[in-house]
């Protein structure tokens, strides 16, 4: 049997730069350092860091001090005035890449635009965004018509250009003005590109990643649209023999915070089936 990867797997631009920040930290200062909501959505990764003495908590007001990391997905403007006025040391890994939907939506907001924001209103980068708006923003998963004569667009960062593609369109069907940022970060793109294109050439397609993780599951879903055969696992232990029946190629792709070293013991395990 064949295994075949995707070439962009593993921990984003993002991930990489948030984990060296908060690792450089605990070693050159010794610090005990908690994140607001996990790090990153990937388990396996959390317990790992928990070992080193990184502790995700709920609550800003559980900090105790300890250095507090401002997460990739990046942290409410509450959550941020909290720690400032505390004078708790503080480390912000956001990703520069969700501070430009933050950026842009902030702009849009101040120049008198409905601002809406594409995406999962579940979801903590989308949490973060609205809270630097005061909550004074729309959150849209599927097209709707909004009643504004001056609309301004960003979208979640992980969310695929399809779904983007049809809520603007429908939103550009009412506004007098609209205004566009077409926010979603590029590793995404190539990752479902470079995931789509392996899975029409494989049998079957594994995506890698935490189920917790929205670019893991919007990875999955594009791929499953291309390749039926297609399973979303966390680790090697989820992956079961009985689905290689006449399977001749494999493909494997991963989501932007999953761990090189989960990729690699699900290779490992595929080719040992
Ligand atoms: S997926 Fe993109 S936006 Fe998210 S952390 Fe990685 S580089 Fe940043």
């Amino acid at each position: 049997m064949e295994v075949l990867k995707t070439k962009n797997i593993g921990f984003c631009f993002g991930v990489k730069r948030a984990i060296n920040m908060i690792l450089k930290e605990v070693e050159e200062n010794k610090s005990r350092v908690c994140t607001i909501g996990p790090i990153i959505h990937n388990p396996q990764m959390v317990n790992i860091l928990k070992e080193k003495g990184i502790t995700p908590i709920e609550d800003v007001r559980q900090v105790n001090n300890e250095v507090v990391v401002f997460r990739t997905h990046g942290i409410k403007k509450d959550e941020e005035e909290y720690i400032k006025e505390k004078g708790f040391k503080s480390i912000d890994t956001t990703c520069p890449f969700v501070k430009r939907v933050r950026k842009h939506a902030m702009y849009l907001k101040k120049n008198g635009y409905r601002v809406v924001i594409i995406g999962d209103k579940n979801h903590p980068e989308v949490k973060s965004v609205l809270s630097y708006l005061d909550n004074d923003g729309i959150v849209l998963q599927e097209p709707t018509i909004i009643e504004a004569k001056k609309v301004g667009v960003v979208s979640q960062t992980t969310l695929d250009k399809g779904t983007f593609v049809n809520i603007v369109r429908e939103l550009a069907g009412n506004a007098q003005e609209l205004r566009v940022y077409n926010t979603i970060c590029e590793s995404t793109g190539i990752r479902q590109k470079e995931a789509t294109a392996l899975a029409g050439k494989v049998d079957m397609m594994l995506v890698v990643g935490g189920k917790n993780s929205a670019n893991t599951s919007r990875l999955y879903k594009v791929v499953h649209g291309v390749q039926p055969r297609t399973y979303q696992i966390e680790t090697a232990d989820d992956v079961k023999p009985e689905w290689f029946r006449d399977i001749h190629k494999v493909g494997i792709t991963g989501g932007a915070s999953t761990p090189d070293l989960i990729i690699d013991t699900v290779e490992r395990r595929v080719k040992n089936i």
